[in-house]
């Protein structure tokens, strides 16, 4: 009997990847006006320039086990109270501006003034795009009131909290928020999914896993013994991890639901 419901918050509720891409196009609009150069590279250069820099820091790792990665590096402010998390908000100021000036010089240009403008400029953007599936609180609306909602979530609980306040609808339907950087490791260790369990006082057959992260959130779930639904909107190709269920739409959750609950 399926009692409560994980879910995973960017990219199966929250569209993070559609945010973060509105909001590179918006910066490198900037940088087109200014210097004619195409946006889309732009983009690509600093992307690339960002993954680099992203994984020449001490913090890596760290960012790699709690799951925080480079792009939300670019905007993230990282507010939280551990030491790893100090040495980040010291660190994105300069990485920031280090992205943005050497993806304009990938592209030929040498201005450090502009750079840290575009650096500036990103944070605003990705915080006035925040998008969500059509589908989200449909889905949620109809689970809520039958079924226990947990946001099992990696990422800085500022950073995380910040997509929830700008998003402020999603908070209401979870009885609970667990984020991978308050609890201190992050999916796909199991450990955070027993603590998600616990909170609840649930056992693991009795929770379901929802996201759409192969190798974080269904390889967790399964590592823990838990159920999961693997969304996969984008026709990916699965690798080895195996979820227990695969989606293309968050309302294909229904009839799943209703198969397990039914035995
Ligand atoms: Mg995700």
């Amino acid at each position: 009997m399926i009692k409560a419901i994980f879910f995973d918050l960017d990219d199966t509720l929250l569209w993070d990847q559609k945010s973060v891409k509105e909001a590179f196009a918006a910066t490198c609009r900037l940088a087109e006006m200014r210097y004619g150069l195409s946006a889309d590279q732009l983009e690509e250069a600093v992307r690339d320039a960002a993954r680099n820099l992203y994984s020449s820091y001490e913090t890596f790792a760290f960012t790699q086990m709690i799951g925080i990665n480079p792009f939300e590096g670019l905007w993230g402010d990282f507010l939280d109270d551990t030491e790893e998390f100090k040495k980040m908000k010291e660190i994105v100021p300069n990485y920031r501006k280090d992205a943005w000036t050497s993806g304009l010089a990938a592209m030929g240009i040498d201005d450090l003034e502009f750079g840290m403008e575009l650096a500036e400029r990103f944070p605003q953007e990705r915080r006035n795009h925040p998008f969500v599936y059509d589908e989200t609180f449909k889905i949620l609306d109809g689970l809520k009131g039958n079924y226990q909602l947990l946001l099992l979530t990696n990422g800085s609980p500022d950073l995380q909290n910040t997509k929830l306040s700008i998003t402020p609808e999603l908070v209401p339907y979870f009885d609970h928020i667990v984020i991978s950087g308050d609890f201190g490791r992050g999916k796909p260790d199991p450990s955070i999914f027993e603590h998600a369990l616990s909170r609840m006082s649930l056992k693991k057959d009795e929770v379901i896993m929802v996201g759409d992260n192969l190798m974080t959130d269904i390889l967790g779930a399964n590592r823990a013994g838990i159920k999961t639904v693997w969304i996969n909107r984008h026709d990916k190709q699965r690798n080895e991890v195996i979820p227990t269920f695969e989606i293309k739409h968050l309302e294909d959750l229904y009839p799943i639901l209703e198969k397990l609950n039914r035995n």
